[in-house]
C-alpha cells in the first residue's frame, strides 16, 4: 500500500525563512528498474527540512530504506540497504523558474492548494541509488550456465565434465577443433 507524503504550507510556514522539519516513514509501491522489481517493506525513512525561500519552497533532506529484490547472478533473494539525498523545489508558477540556459536543470515541482508533494522526490532519492547490479552478498558464485545449480550451495560436475570434454561453447577449444581439422585438410 503505497500512500502520499504532503505537508500543507500552513501558518508554520506562512512567513518568508520559515523552516518545518519532517520526519516519518512512507509506505511505497515496488520499485521496478528494467525488468528488476525491488520491494520496501518497511517503507521509506525520511528527514526533511522544509524552507519557505520566498518565491519557492524548498525540501532538503535524506532518506533511507531496505529495499528487496533478487540477486542478478544466483536469482535467490538479495537486500540493499540505500540511503539517499532529497532536494526539491517548489513553486506556485514552476514555468516561471525555467532556467533553460542553467547547467543544472533543477525540476521545480507545483505547489497545489497550498501543499507540497513529496512522494515522488522521497521515492526517486531512493530509485535513483538502487546500484545496476544487485548480488546477494559481494562474492556471489551465481548459477552454473550447464546445469543451474547454484554454486554458493555447492559445486557441480560440469566444470570438470566440460574439461574432459572439450567445452564446445569454449572459443579456444572450437579454433583448437578448427586448426586440427585445417591442417589434415591439406
Ligand atoms: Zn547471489
Ligand atoms: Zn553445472
Amino acid at each position: 500500500m503505497s500512500e502520499a507524503l504532503k505537508v500543507r504550507l500552513d501558518s508554520k510556514l506562512a512567513e518568508v525563512g520559515s523552516v518545518l522539519d519532517v520526519e516519518g516513514v512512507l509506505a511505497v509501491d515496488d520499485f521496478v528498474v528494467g525488468d528488476r522489481s525491488f520491494s520496501a517493506p518497511e517503507g521509506v525513512a525520511y528527514e526533511l527540512t522544509i524552507t519557505n525561500t520566498g518565491a519557492t519552497v524548498l525540501a532538503m533532506g535524506s532518506v533511507e530504506a531496505e529495499l528487496q529484490g533478487l540477486c542478478d547472478r544466483c536469482l535467490e533473494e538479495a537486500r540493499l540497504h540505500l540511503t539517499g539525498e532529497v532536494d526539491a523545489l517548489f513553486a506556485d508558477d514552476p514555468d516561471a523558474f525555467c532556467e533553460g540556459d542553467d547547467e543544472e536543470e533543477i525540476e521545480v515541482l507545483p505547489i497545489v492548494e497550498d501543499m507540497i508533494d513529496l512522494t515522488l522526490p522521497v521515492r526517486s532519492a531512493i530509485a535513483v541509488e538502487i546500484p545496476f547490479k544487485v548480488l546477494c552478498k559481494p562474492d556471489c558464485k551465481g548459477l552454473c550456465p550447464h546445469c543451474g545449480q547454484n554454486l554458493n550451495e555447492g559445486s557441480c560436475e560440469c566444470e570438470a565434465r566440460l574439461a574432459a570434454e572439450g567445452d564446445p561453447m569454449n572459443p579456444m577449444s572450437a579454433l583448437k577443433a578448427f586448426k586440427t581439422k585445417d591442417r589434415t585438410g591439406e
